[in-house]
């Protein structure tokens, strides 16, 4: 009797990295340059007020605009929620009952899916590492979707598979781009005509408010309307509403702020490549602010930096349809991008480990 739902029992814990003598953090992908100055001085300043005693807007409505304005879309919907993942959850409650995804992707989808008991379709990655778009259309669940780009690979997703599944699925697409701001092109437009088209981003990533839990999904009206009324009302706080609103506007300590970190960290992200090619490690092709090397050796790896303090994610059990993880055991290497002296300073434990 107190051992709760079947779904949830059977549901493995998140286990995460964080270690007390880390020299460099590159496993979460979250923003290594730190948080936006002036989304920090609107946390500090509305902590000191009254704010914090009364509950927020309900459904986050002063920042619906202001995120309007930045995704460029003027005849969309807003839906925020804590996290990404809030949206992502609620999106499966207001129109599940079952989701097409590609393997591998984002690890909370199906934990995601089995919580709101949908049926789960996953369809791995063509060897080209793109959407196997016809098998993904072919399942005809409710839900289709697709990250782009997909995290753990950090490959885009091709504009025409896209395509192929928003003209095909049978219901809603739900497309993941949460690291849209390091990627040659987004999705996000495809919501003006295409009204089963939700799109879901994060405050987490290029804005470096992970901590504050801030994510939302843009969509036709009537759309996000279903999935406000399944996330339920006060989801994201008083303070974070306020930090999002700050690194929103167009300031230098504000959204000039993290566009420049996002330019950085594509540069980097180039360099990182590089030199872990250099060092045996090839990584696949990257649109997003982290690389995947494929290779035997990344739980070994992963935990001979780990002793020496520098933090990566190992993945194991990936796909071997696909044959880039053919080839590499079903092991792969996820590395954060961030700024160059920490690239400098994992690439050489990481060199000491090879
Ligand atoms: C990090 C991440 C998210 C979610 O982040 P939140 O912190 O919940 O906003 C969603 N999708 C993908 C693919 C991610 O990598």
């Amino acid at each position: 009797m107190i051992d709760g739902r079947a779904e949830v029992r059977g549901l493995p814990l998140y286990v995460p990295d964080a270690i007390a003598n880390c020299v460099v953090d590159a496993s979460d992908n979250t923003n290594m340059w730190g948080a936006p100055p002036a989304a920090v001085r609107a946390v500090a300043a509305a902590a000191a007020s009254a704010t914090i005693a009364r509950y927020p807007s309900v459904y986050s409505e002063p920042l619906k605009d202001a995120i309007l304005d930045y995704v460029g879309l003027k005849q969309a919907a807003v839906v925020t929620g804590c996290g990404s993942d809030d949206v992502l959850d609620s999106t499966m409650r207001a129109f599940g009952d079952s989701i097409a995804y590609s393997t591998p992707t984002f690890s909370m989808i199906p934990i995601l899916a089995r919580l709101n008991g949908l049926a789960l379709h996953p369809v791995p990655l063509t060897n080209a590492l793109d959407l196997d778009a016809e098998r993904l259309v072919d399942c005809r669940a409710r839900i289709t979707y697709i990250c782009a780009p997909n995290n753990p690979t950090a490959t885009p997703a091709s504009r025409a598979a896209v395509e192929y599944v928003v003209e095909r699925a049978a219901g809603i697409v739900l497309i993941d781009e949460a690291y849209a701001e390091f990627a040659p092109e987004t999705f996000t437009s495809l919501v003006a005509d295409n009204e089963r088209v939700v799109i879901a981003r994060t405050f987490s990533k290029a804005f470096g408010l992970a901590g504050l839990r801030v994510g939302f999904g843009v969509g036709a009206p009537d759309v996000m309307r279903v999935i406000e009324r399944a996330r339920g009302p006060f989801k994201v706080s008083a303070l974070a509403e306020r930090a999002v609103l700050a690194a929103l506007e167009t300031s230098p300590d504000g959204l000039e702020w993290v566009r420049d970190r996002a330019a950085r960290a594509i540069v980097n992200r180039t360099r990182l490549a590089d030199s872990l090619a250099t060092l045996g490690l090839p990584v696949l092709p990257s649109a997003a602010t982290f690389v995947m090397a494929p290779t035997s050796r990344a739980l070994v790896l992963a935990s001979a930096l780990r002793e020496r303090g520098v933090l990566v994610r190992p993945f194991a059990g990936l796909p071997r349809e696909i044959e880039v993880f053919a080839r590499s055991g079903g092991e792969g290497l996820r590395i954060g991008v961030g700024p160059w002296e920490m690239m400098e300073t994992l690439l050489s434990v990481l060199a000491e480990v090879v």
